[in-house]
């Protein structure tokens, strides 16, 4: 579902956005110790959930409050004025849209990579050729010594052993040699120049890259900071995104938690904590923190009553 993708963004360039903001609560409600009946108004279809799943989390939501307590806080009801509303905002559009833009970054690094993997062939090949070039004319190096020592020799009258058209198609043969050599060496050359080019144009694609990474993740912590996917206010919860179904029930029981009244805690195991960091989202328990919190509002009623 392309909705939720955008949360894995932040593992993937290893910028600590896990840490999203929950919305700071407003009004306090069920200051009585009826249960608090809330119900479904509105999902957005982008969200792709039905109503009848949604159902589903919030019981399960419902259920975190209930487990560690054994009192029932939170009853579905279609009737009730507790209203429930997954809203897609702008928020959540910005978010399809900087997965496009990763998308778009992730997928010129692999085209930045792959070039540099042939340049590196590319660079071993030149190598090889160049090493088998330098033999090659250390080798026509000696012949050409060789050849000279003949000549001395042909020219002091050991006529006996060198024959002038002998010397002379050795000279051929040895000029012909030299001028492949001069060839292949210059071939080289060439190659060596386009990979030079080559080289540069990859640095410089680096250098946008790394500007573009930049760029991106200032735009990802912009927009995070901005960002609060829970509100509760009066009788409504707001939600405005989530990362996965276990994400959006933990959100929903905090929101259920400022729905009682509760404000946040500090610690960060707490489903009370202002933001989703270091909880247990699989299968989360109420910590002492919340339960203390529960604890200190009931304990008020109870002494105002
Ligand atoms: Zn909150």
């Amino acid at each position: 579902m392309k909705t939720f993708l955008w949360w894995g963004l932040s593992l993937c360039l290893c910028i600590g956005f896990q840490t999203t903001s929950f919305a700071q609560n407003n009004l306090a409600m069920g200051s009585s110790n009826q249960p608090l009946k809330y119900r479904i108004a509105f999902i957005d279809p982008r969200f792709q959930l039905t109503r009848e799943k949604l159902v589903e989390i919030s019981q399960q939501a419902a259920e975190i409050w209930h487990k560690e307590t054994g009192k029932t806080y939170f009853i579905y009801d279609s009737e009730a004025q507790l209203a429930i509303n997954l809203i897609y905002d702008d928020h959540q559009l910005m978010k399809s849209e900087q997965q496009e833009s990763l998308n778009a970054l992730l997928q010129k690094q692999e085209v930045w990579r792959l070039k540099n993997e042939e340049i590196i062939l590319n660079k071993q090949e030149i190598d090889q050729l160049s090493s088998d070039l330098n033999k090659r004319k250390i080798s026509l190096k000696t012949e050409f010594e060789k050849y000279q020592q003949d000549v001395i020799r042909f020219n002091q009258g050991e006529h006996r052993y060198y024959r002038a058209d002998e010397l002379k198609e050795q000279q051929n043969q040895l000029q012909q040699k030299s001028g492949n050599l001069q060839n292949e060496s210059n071939n080289l050359n060439f190659k060596i120049q386009l990979l030079n080019l080559k080289i540069r144009e990859l640095n410089q694609e680096q250098n946008d890259l790394s500007s573009l990474k930049t760029q991106f993740k200032l735009e990802q912590k912009a927009s995070i900071q901005s960002f609060h996917k829970g509100l509760f206010s009066q009788n409504q919860i707001q939600i405005y995104g989530y990362a996965s179904l276990n994400d959006l029930r933990l959100t929903l029981a905090h929101e259920f938690g400022h729905a009682l009244g509760l404000k946040h805690t500090t610690d960060p195991k707490s489903l009370m904590y202002p933001r989703l960091k270091e909880q247990d989202i699989h299968n989360f328990k109420l910590t002492d923190s919340d339960l203390e919190l529960l604890g200190s509002i009931y304990s008020s009623i109870k002494e105002n009553h």
